[in-house]
């Protein structure tokens, strides 16, 4: 009995060692495999409890165009632009906030900008451009991102296409990544090029900041304006500018 209980206590020892050092070695796994992975994050989150500045994202201005009594172009079977925009900037305000990204909307109901206690008389549509080139400007590190629909004399026409101010060298790179990621994601035939805006474009041509519109499609054709009276094209067209957002944010360093 005395040597099966001297075995049996050797076998146990033997044992034990074996569990600890299983213990040590997956321990070891668990620690070089968090420090995999905390190296693999951007520098902010890595270090949140050091003195290392957050990252800054820039505030991006979602700019639903027309509103109110200016409803936009109005499409072949009675679409109003000014709608189109307007639930379209919703869909794509609650996936960058989803994101973490700073959003502001230069309108978010059916209206103008103009201050109805002034003078405004002949001078609605330039007022509303300048207060929403005015959220712009107080908004500090913002890009401005307006949304519009198309129309043209002729049906055939399709297709997003994005115009960009000349007065900032980003606002070429995001017109280039919103109309790679429609081409890329929603319109595999779309061949448009950006285009710099010329003064025509109000916005644009008074922005400061990166600042790109969005014809995102034509009322005019009537297969096109169907697609964006459907709230599952809007949901797609919103994701293909959420992408592009995230590509230039990421681009610019900031991590998103
Ligand atoms: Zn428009």
């Amino acid at each position: 009995m005395r040597v099966t209980e001297t075995r049996s206590a050797g076998r146990f020892v033997w044992f034990y060692l074996l569990l600890s050092m299983l213990f040590a070695a997956a321990t070891l796994a668990l620690w070089w495999g968090a420090q995999y992975w905390i190296g693999q994050l951007p520098a902010g989150a890595a270090n949140a409890d050091s003195d290392s500045a957050p990252i800054e994202l820039p505030c991006i201005i979602l700019d639903p165009g027309h509103g109110g009594e200016d409803g936009g172009t109005v499409g072949v079977d009675g679409l109003l632009e000014k709608n189109v925009n307007l639930h379209l900037a919703q869909l794509l305000y609650d996936q960058l906030t989803l994101a973490g990204v700073p959003v502001i909307m230069t309108r978010t109901d059916d209206r103008m900008l103009y201050d109805p206690a002034a003078d405004y008389r002949g001078h609605k549509k330039m007022l509303d451009l300048r207060a929403r080139l005015d959220i712009v400007r107080d908004t500090p590190d913002s890009v401005l991102l307006s949304i519009h629909q198309n129309a043209f004399g002729q049906a055939k026409y399709s297709g997003l296409q994005v115009y960009y101010s000349p007065h900032h060298p980003d606002s070429a790179r995001l017109a280039e990544l919103v109309q790679s990621a429609a081409r890329q994601y929603l319109q595999p035939d779309n061949t448009r090029k950006t285009k710099p805006a010329d003064s025509s474009i109000y916005l644009l041509d008074r922005s400061e900041r990166p600042a790109v519109l969005v014809e995102c499609g034509f009322l005019s054709n009537p297969e096109e304006c169907a697609k964006l009276g459907d709230d599952a094209y809007l949901g797609q067209l919103s994701t293909v500018l959420f992408t592009a957002v995230c590509e230039y944010l990421a681009d610019s360093g900031a991590g998103a």
